[in-house]
């Protein structure tokens, strides 16, 4: 484990926000997650180093089940994120992408049957090879690729992940072009899934970003913040058990910790190894009968989250001066 100062700004003044372990491999594994008291930044301090971080990414991380809804849920996604590169599919000839942590290859190929130029990054190890465009296998920073290149570069879910977001914001605008686009997805430090209720795949979600932090972050690396969109299209936050937060907290003036946190419907069977099933589904909601109510109240506060700016997830566009 190492300890490290801000990555945005570099103060080592932070203080504690949560503690949680790692709730889908390593349960006996507690992560603290700190808040850097001069710029906001959320991050997990201490942290597994580059080495030790490979635990924590098994194989089953990777594996997606390849079903027909599955199918049609990255259709989706896709569609949803490339409308924010819409705005660059005008004018002439085609638009050259590198798609950082592509895994599969399966957005970049959605782009390139839009008329895009795909390239992609993932150094992944146990994601598939790719053969029908250019994949770079290094960490994004140490592509070979030096100069402003790309009329777009997007990373979908990557930023959380890496130990130096700094260098990656940097690489991305080294080779945007002027006028070119970073656009990029990650949770929402502000919302009360992030901050609260502990919702996030720490240790593999390293960092937490704000609009704040963000437009720090661009700015820093020669971006102008163009764009926040706050939803649930490409990627989903839900509130879990937003209630009992909310009773314990308001309703009691308790703190709310790790200890607090029901499992999940997911977690109660692989714990208790059980199939899923009406029987089991009776038995989650005997073990925990707030998260149905809970569970039932989602697309409300989802939407009141959205209208308000506060969900979980946001999707930044970034414009290189
Ligand atoms: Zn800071």
């Amino acid at each position: 484990m190492e300890t490290v100062a801000c990555n945005l700004c570099g103060s080592d003044r932070y203080h504690v926000v949560y503690k949680m372990p790692d709730r889908k491999f390593f349960r006996e594994d507690f992560f603290t997650v700190v808040e850097c008291e001069r710029c906001g930044l959320g991050f997990v301090n201490p942290r597994p180093t580059l080495s030790e971080i490979q635990k924590y990414y098994p194989a089953k991380y990777y594996h997606g089940p390849p079903t027909k809804s599955h199918e049609r849920y990255l259709n989706r996604r896709f569609s949803a994120e490339a409308s924010f590169l819409k705005v660059l599919e005008n004018g002439e000839g085609s638009k050259r992408l590198l798609d950082v942590g592509c895994a599969n290859g399966d957005f970049p190929r959605f782009m390139a049957a839009r008329g895009w130029e795909v390239e992609g990054v993932e150094n992944a190890e146990s994601s598939q090879r790719i053969k029908d465009f250019r994949v770079y296998t290094e960490e994004f920073d140490r592509i070979p690729v030096h100069e402003p290149r790309y009329d777009a570069v997007t990373a979908w879910a990557v930023l959380e992940h890496v130990h130096d977001p700094t260098a990656y914001f940097q690489k991305a605008s080294d080779v945007v072009k002027k006028g070119g686009l970073f656009v990029f997805l990650v949770q929402n430090f502000q919302s009360v899934a992030s901050r609260c209720l502990f919702c996030e795949d720490v240790p593999r979600h390293l960092y937490f970003f704000t609009r704040e932090t963000v437009k720090r972050y661009l700015e820093k690396t020669g971006f102008a913040l163009e764009k926040e969109v706050n939803g649930r299209k490409i990627y989903k936050l839900a509130p879990y058990n937003w209630l009992g937060f909310m009773v314990r907290t308001w309703l009691f003036g308790k703190k709310y910790e790790f200890r607090d946190a029901p499992l999940t419907s997911k977690e109660f069977r692989s714990v208790h190894n059980l199939r899923p099933g009406l029987v089991t589904a009776l038995k989650y909601a005997a073990y925990s009968p707030t998260m149905v109510v809970d569970r039932m109240l989602w697309p409300l506060i989802e939407t009141v989250q959205i209208l308000r700016k506060t969900y979980g997830i946001s999707t930044f566009v970034g414009r290189k001066l």
